[in-house]
């Protein structure tokens, strides 16, 4: 049976793109007898909103998009610290020490510092502290949980991963390097919570937008050192604004929640995305 799931988070009203993403995901599920799942994504306590989860519902509902189980992440803390502990206990974790300053001096200063698709990647600095400094320093500073990247792709071996529009590719295991799995104020980074429960809750189809493909292979890379089974990915098309820039909510965009307000059918804005006709100033960024 197939299974998808819609996962926002509650950090900002939805936006066209976002119903694009919903649409998607639904009718994945729908066209086959299958479940969809609403997930809303909110570990980033500092940025989530309640009121952003409740306009997220009406948004859904409005659209005419029904769901068949709605998880919170916020509740689901201890399955991802038993992931983690399990990384841990393989020795794929460690804790890191270091605020956004140190890493952006340690960059600046390095001639070799390796790159993602947002910028230079963490270099690994507490990767190599001695044990026994890691465990003073653990008792008296704050800290984040980072994957050891490279031992994890040593362990987990050659990966692929299989898109329902791209086809299958292989899987570049250090494309987000020692991504954090845990934050020093954050309990469950986007990434660990993301591939625990995308498993523990039987997705068997992730349909997102083409802007989170770069993550994709670090997800990858997270299912094969945890044992989880591998999903069947669906990235779409983003959607683009007058001035061809994506969709986001700190640009400003319009939101659902607006159009609602205003009185427009979401049921009908539904049924006119599907069939690939957008509302007047915005396009597919194909
Ligand atoms: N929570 C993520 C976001 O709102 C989406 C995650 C996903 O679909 O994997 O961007």
């Amino acid at each position: 049976m197939i299974v998808s799931r819609f996962a926002p988070s509650p950090t900002g009203g939805l936006h066209l793109g976002h119903a694009w993403s919903a649409i998607q995901a639904h009718d994945r599920a729908r066209q086959h007898d299958g479940r969809f799942l609403l997930r809303i994504e909110d570990t980033d306590a500092t940025r989530s909103r309640p009121e952003h989860v409740a306009g997220i519902l009406e948004d859904l509902a409005w659209l005419g998009l029904g769901w068949d189980e709605l998880s919170v992440q916020s509740e689901r803390l201890a399955l991802y610290d038993a992931a983690l502990d399990r990384l841990r206990e393989d020795g794929l974790a460690y804790p890191c020490f270091c605020s956004r300053a140190e890493i952006a001096r340690e960059v600046a200063a390095s001639l070799h510092a390796p790159h993602g698709p947002d910028g230079p990647l963490y270099p690994g600095s507490c990767r190599a502290i001695d044990p026994a400094t890691r465990e003073e320093r653990m008792a008296r500073e704050a800290y984040a949980w980072r994957l050891d990247a490279g031992e994890a792709a040593r362990r987990a071996g050659p990966l692929t991963w299989t898109d329902e529009l791209a086809g299958t590719a292989p899987v570049e295991p250090l494309m987000l390097g020692d991504l954090v799995l845990k934050g020093k104020d954050r309990p469950a980074s986007y990434h660990l919570a993301v591939v625990v429960d995308d498993a523990a809750q039987g997705v068997t189809h992730v349909v997102r937008g083409r802007d989170i493909m770069p993550s994709t292979h670090a997800h990858r890379l997270l299912q094969a050192v945890l044992d989880l089974p591998e999903p069947v990915y669906r990235h779409h098309a983003l959607i683009l604004d007058a001035e061809g820039d994506r969709l986001a909510k700190r640009h400003g965009a319009p939101t659902l929640a607006d159009w609602r307000a205003q009185g427009m059918d979401g049921t009908a804005l539904a049924h006119r995305l599907r069939a690939g006709d957008l509302p007047a100033g915005f396009s597919f960024d194909r």
